[in-house]
């Protein structure tokens, strides 16, 4: 697992890629992978697969700046402090 400063290094690496002149998308990906893999001691674990593992961890954007909450059962936003509004699901 990736703590927040290892996922946010991970996720520049992987918002780079997007922008990198590597002709082939492994080669602009690579980059992400070795990081994970330096992290975590993973290795070939696609990005895609990477980032969307811890992005499913956080909770909805936060209403006042957008930035989302920490984990889905967040109280309150750790970016801007404000407190969360809408009803946590109480079907489960
Ligand atoms: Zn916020």
């Amino acid at each position: 697992m990736l703590d927040e400063e290892e996922f946010e290094e991970v996720s520049n690496l992987y918002r780079g890629a997007f922008r990198s002149s590597e002709p082939t998308l492994e080669a602009r990906f690579a980059p992400v992978s070795r990081a994970y893999e330096r992290l975590t001691g993973y290795a070939g674990c696609h990005p895609n697969v990477v980032i969307h593992h811890r992005i499913a961890q956080y909770g909805p954007p936060c209403r006042a700046c957008g930035k989302p909450l920490r984990t889905p059962e967040a109280r309150y936003c750790a970016a801007c402090g404000t407190v969360r509004q809408e009803a946590v699901d109480s079907s489960r």
